[in-house]
Order: C-alpha cells, then sequence, then structure tokens
C-alpha cells in the first residue's frame, strides 16, 4: 500500500503547472482518433463518422470513497472503471478520458502520482487515452470528476427504453461480492478505530475486496456480443444493485419482468461472507451495487448462442408492464421487487432515528450496519 511517510514533496513546491506536467508527461496516445491530447487550449480527436458517447462521473471524498481503507492507486483505477463500465453499458468502447482533480495540501505530489498510476493502469488495459483535464487546489477533501468518450457505430449502441415482452434478462459475471467486500472493509475499520492495537482481518477475502477495491469494466462482454453477433435489446451497467437497474430497463421501456432468484449469480466467497455477517445474500445481489457487471435483456432466438456461455446468466424474461416488476423467490413466492434506493433507506432511518429517542442512545449492531449503508446510498 503507498506510503505517505516514505517520501513527500510538497504540492506548493511544484505549482498547478508542474504539478500537470508531472502528472501528464508520461501520457501514450494509441487510439488513431486523438488528434491532440493535453497541452493546449482543447482536445481533438476525430470519430471519423462514428457517434460518439459521453458520460462523467463526479467523486468526493467521503461520500463516495472513504480513504482509511481506499489504496490512491486503487481509487484512481476505479474512478476510470465505472467511468468505462457507463460506455460499455451502451455496447460500445471507452476511447478518450478526460480528469480533473482538486486536492488539498494534505495530499503529497507522491499521493496524487499514485492517484494518477491507478488511473494510467487502467487506460493501459482498456487502450484508453487520457487526454486532458483540470487541477485545482481544495480547502475540504479530495474531489475528482471524470469524463469518458467513446465511439460506436449507431446501430450498434443500445439503450434501455428499447427492452420488449418475452425477452430473455440476462447478466454478466456475479453479483453482490463488490458489497460484501465493502461490508467487510467497514467492519475492520471499525475494530480498528474502537482498538487500533487489533490489526484488520482481511485474509481470505480477495476475492470480495478486490471486487470492491478493483473492479473491472466488462469491455469483454461487449466484444464478445459483437463477436457473436447478438446485439442485446437493451442493457446498463450494474452500479447501483440489479434491483434498480431492472426496473430501470422496465420502466423505460414500459415492460414488467420475472427474475428468478434461484439464477442470480452470486459466487461462493459471496455467499460464505454473506452467511457469516448474517446478510441474505440475494439482497446483497438485488440492492448492494458497484459490481459493474452488465443487465442486458436479448431477444429469444438469441438463448441458444448464449446460453451455454460461463460468463453470461439467464435470470429471467420481459413480462407485460401489467405483470408487474417481479422476483420468483426460491419457493417460488411471487413478490414485487424494490429498488432499496434512496427513499427507502430514508424512511428507515427516520424510523430508527424516533425508536432512538424513545429508547435513548441504545444502538443495535444490525441497525447500525444499516445506516451507514443508507448515508452512503443516499449521498450517491
Ligand atoms: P487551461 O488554463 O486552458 O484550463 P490548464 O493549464 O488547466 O489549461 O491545462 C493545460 C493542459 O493540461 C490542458 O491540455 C489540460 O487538458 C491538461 N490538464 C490539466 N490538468 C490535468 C489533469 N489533472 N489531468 C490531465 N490533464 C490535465
Ligand atoms: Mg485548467
Amino acid at each position: 500500500m503507498f506510503d505517505n511517510r516514505k517520501k513527500r514533496t510538497e504540492l506548493s513546491e511544484l505549482g498547478e503547472f508542474g504539478l500537470i506536467d508531472h502528472l501528464t508527461r508520461n501520457i501514450r496516445h494509441r487510439q488513431p482518433a486523438t488528434i491532440k491530447g493535453v497541452g493546449d487550449d482543447a482536445a481533438v480527436l476525430d470519430y471519423q463518422g462514428k457517434k460518439i458517447l459521453v458520460s462523467t462521473d463526479l467523486l468526493l471524498e467521503g461520500v463516495h470513497f472513504d480513504l482509511t481503507f481506499t489504496p490512491l492507486k486503487h481509487l484512481g483505477y476505479k474512478a476510470a472503471i465505472v467511468n468505462f463500465s457507463d460506455i460499455a453499458a451502451m455496447n460500445s468502447l471507452p476511447a478518450h478520458l478526460t480528469v480533473s482533480i482538486a486536492v488539498s495540501n494534505r495530499f503529497s505530489l507522491e499521493a496524487i502520482e499514485e492517484i494518477y498510476s491507478g488511473i494510467q493502469l487502467a487506460c493501459d488495459r482498456y487502450q484508453v487515452d487520457l487526454i486532458g483535464g483540470d487541477t485545482s487546489s481544495s480547502v475540504t477533501g479530495l474531489m475528482m470528476s471524470l469524463t469518458v468518450l467513446g465511439e460506436a457505430e449507431e446501430s450498434d449502441i443500445t439503450y434501455r427504453d428499447t427492452a420488449r415482452e418475452n425477452d430473455l434478462i440476462c447478466v454478466s459475471g456475479d453479483l453482490g461480492a463488490a458489497y460484501m467486500g465493502l461490508l467487510l472493509l467497514e467492519r475492520e475499520k471499525k475494530v480498528f478505530n474502537a482498538d487500533p492495537s487489533i490489526q484488520p482481518d482481511l485474509g481470505g477475502n480477495d476475492y470480495i475486496l478486490q471486487r470492491q477495491l478493483k473492479p473491472e469494466a466488462r469491455v469483454d462482454i461487449v466484444r464478445k456480443l459483437k463477436a457473436l453477433k447478438v446485439k442485446p435489446t437493451a442493457m446498463i451497467d450494474i452500479s447501483d444493485g440489479l434491483a434498480s437497474e431492472v426496473l430501470h430497463i422496465c420502466t423505460d421501456s414500459e415492460t414488467g419482468c420475472a427474475i428468478y432468484e434461484e439464477k442470480i449469480p452470486v459466487d461462493p466467497a459471496t455467499l460464505a461472507m454473506a452467511q457469516e455477517m448474517g446478510i441474505d445474500p440475494t439482497i446483497c445481489a438485488l440492492n448492494g451495487g458497484e459490481d459493474y457487471e452488465l443487465l442486458f435483456t436479448i431477444d429469444i432466438h438469441d438463448y441458444d448462442t448464449l446460453k451455454d456461455d460461463q460468463e453470461i446468466t439467464v435470470i429471467g424474461h420481459m413480462t407485460h408492464q401489467a405483470s408487474g416488476m417481479n422476483l420468483i423467490t426460491r419457493s417460488g413466492t411471487q413478490v414485487p421487487l424494490r429498488a432499496q434506493g434512496w427513499d427507502a433507506f430514508k424512511e428507515r432511518r427516520e424510523e430508527r432515528g424516533e425508536r432512538r429517542e424513545e429508547k435513548g442512545e441504545r444502538r443495535e449492531e444490525g441497525g447500525e450496519r444499516r445506516e451507514e449503508r443508507g448515508e452512503r446510498r443516499e449521498e450517491k
């Protein structure tokens, strides 16, 4: 992990231009569309008649990430990946990235370089050119805003509002692991804060930690679908949990859906940690979020092409809008799918707030955890 004690170059020693130079001098371009990158008032790109996709994300310290357990390099990597994932969700490939960053003097040059090494690693892996950004000082925490551009032929782009009744609902990879990784990190942070002599116990949990700290964007699935000549009828990436994303596609497409609990792919490592923490793994998959897998619908005629793919699971189908959006549980009961979004958590927090007044400051373990999660959601 990055060690701030090793060497510390104050940002004031470099100034803004020195810092920009430091961060951008090793940039190489790979995309043929890049005419001009960093170094002028604007970058210049030539997409040669293709459609351009643009997506942007804002990341605030204390709201979207916690630096007590997020290594800086991972933070940079993940910041880039979540943007790339938005382009993948349009069935397209990310090509260009801009990075704007505001830092306080709490950070050294070495710390910022560490963040950039993560961003650069993501760019290298995904063949994305870093073509510009902005740099500023901040009086509070660290702030980053990334904008990604991608390219696609119009006919390849997938939207959220084009799924149809009877289409099959597919998901890539497995779900819920990133959320279990987050809960583990938060649990160990709490233990550490209560007694700093107790070292975090993270051993043996590589998969869920990696899913939380170092996610990937499924451009491999985009490539695979193209190679198999399967164009999803609708697609979205899973950043807020399966339930929320399915509801987006259904609402926008004016359909209902039936999702089968037993079909939802969950890794054994996620199951094990959910069991240890006394949490329902299905809830993790439905409402956990940050999986950055792709959720998409396909025409039923494409089923044979995808049915044996290890990375893609059919979890249900689209129905008539009047049937509603439903989860069929393992026991065969049909329950309406609900996204545990902002409102649900707000209600729960208010409920608990009232309870707390009644009971004074007494707290329950389970409630605490939900509250933390609620706060995160609310701030999103
Ligand atoms: P301007 O005054 O026109 O905003 P800047 O001095 O801020 O220009 O930036 C100079 C060049 O460096 C521009 O090409 C800009 O895109 C790039 N740049 C600035 N900050 C960053 C950054 N944090 N990461 C990548 N490129 C950056
Ligand atoms: Mg500027």
